[in-house]
């Protein structure tokens, strides 16, 4: 059986994998894979991004959720 780690070891930083991908705060598509269901940003050993675009993301969703592109918190249920 494979732990929580092994599964996710391989996985590498996909912004250091396609150097296409540009991490911009008018992107809402792309941050919003970055944010939980609960509009929580989703922590680096989930995302499995690296520190330094971690942080960039981070910066990202920030800048995005000030011009309300972005959810500070998710969904309500009711
Ligand atoms: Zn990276």
């Amino acid at each position: 059986m494979l732990t929580d780690f092994e599964r996710k070891k391989r996985k590498t930083c996909r912004f250091c994998e396609n150097k296409t991908l540009v991490i911009d705060y008018k992107d809402e598509k792309l941050l919003r894979k970055f944010l939980s269901d609960r509009g929580k940003i989703v922590p680096r050993r989930i995302s499995g991004n690296c520190a330094k675009h971690q942080r960039r993301v981070t910066i990202a969703i920030k800048r995005g959720r000030h011009l309300a592109l972005l959810p500070y918190t998710g969904e309500v249920y009711r």
